[in-house]
């Protein structure tokens, strides 16, 4: 199978360092493997994604010399694909519609010993699992709204035990073959109502479908790939490997946002920084060609 890996920003702000971190290494380790180079544009959320966004993400990866081995994949353009996995994981049982608002959910899980998810949030509290099929549709029926959620404990059950490979590190330092461990997540959202797809869904459908063997990205993204793993498990698709990167921080130590201006691609560009120079500031050797 050709090594291919793929860079996959979403279109919902400018690109910073390290996003520049992410793109070159990519680009670094399937030059170095001999192997395809991918962009993937992560748009499935249409409030917060811009055509003006996307345009720019283009010029920056031309400035740093990302070239893509061809045109890039849009998740908007592929909404029914991502249906269809989910309709496979509902036709198994695994996926219920979930009723409760925001404000419900702080309410029942207010108690500072209730479990939280590794990027801090509570877990859903999951007593809708069991609500019949009928009261089930009587209330989608009326219009209350709703998210698809995964049912963990199931999906988990019928997967069984899971693991991955890492070559780079999780935050405690992981590597190696490392167990997946998707419960700490609890019942993640996979559909919502306007948006008809998830992050992790349409995730492992396009790892998969693009032919992916190595995922490369930030390690906040670590924890993710529980869920991603047993996704693949559960829609019978190969498991690439992964490599998980460390983040580049801003002088407080702080991860970077979007809407930080000093560490954008844009502003470092039009104070004249060259692509060696992005290199250098996200702590890689220089190549040749810069
Ligand atoms: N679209 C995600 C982001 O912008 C990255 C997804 C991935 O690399 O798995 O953070």
């Amino acid at each position: 199978m050709t090594p291919t890996f793929r860079f996959a920003p979403s279109p919902n702000g400018p690109l910073h360092l390290g996003h520049a971190l992410s793109a070159l290494l990519n680009a670094d380790m399937a030059r170095a493997a001999g192997g395809r180079l991918l962009l993937r544009i992560e748009d499935i959320d249409r409030e917060r994604c811009r055509p003006e966004f996307e345009r720019a993400i283009a010029d920056d990866l031309a400035f740093l010399g990302f070239i893509p081995s061809e045109p890039p994949r849009r998740q908007s353009e592929h909404f029914g694909t991502y249906r269809a996995a989910l309709d496979r994981l509902a036709a198994m049982g695994l996926v219920y519609p979930a009723f409760l608002s925001r404000a419900e959910i702080r309410a029942l899980t207010a108690d500072p010993a209730w479990p939280r998810d590794p990027d801090g949030a509570p877990l859903y509290p999951v007593g809708e699992r069991t609500l019949s099929t009928a009261e089930r549709e009587a209330r989608m029926a009326r219009g209350d709204p709703y998210a698809l959620r995964l049912d963990m404990a199931a999906a988990v059950a019928a997967a069984g035990p899971l693991t991955f490979e890492e070559s780079g590190a999780g935050p405690e330092g992981e590597s190696g073959r490392l167990t997946a461990d998707p419960e700490r997540w609890g019942d993640v959202v996979l559909a919502r109502r306007d948006t008809p797809t998830s992050y992790h869904l349409s995730v492992v459908v396009d790892d998969a479908l693009q032919g992916v063997t190595d995922v490369v990205r930030g390690v906040d993204l670590f924890h993710a790939t529980g869920v991603h793993r047993l996704l693949q498990a559960l829609l019978g698709l190969a498991a690439p490997r992964y490599h998980h990167h460390r983040l580049i921080r801003d002088a407080a130590g702080r991860k970077l946002s979007k809407s930080d201006g000093d560490t954008g691609l844009a502003e470092l560009r039009a104070a004249g920084a060259s692509a060696g120079d992005i290199r250098r500031l996200v702590g890689l050797q220089p190549t040749p060609s810069t």
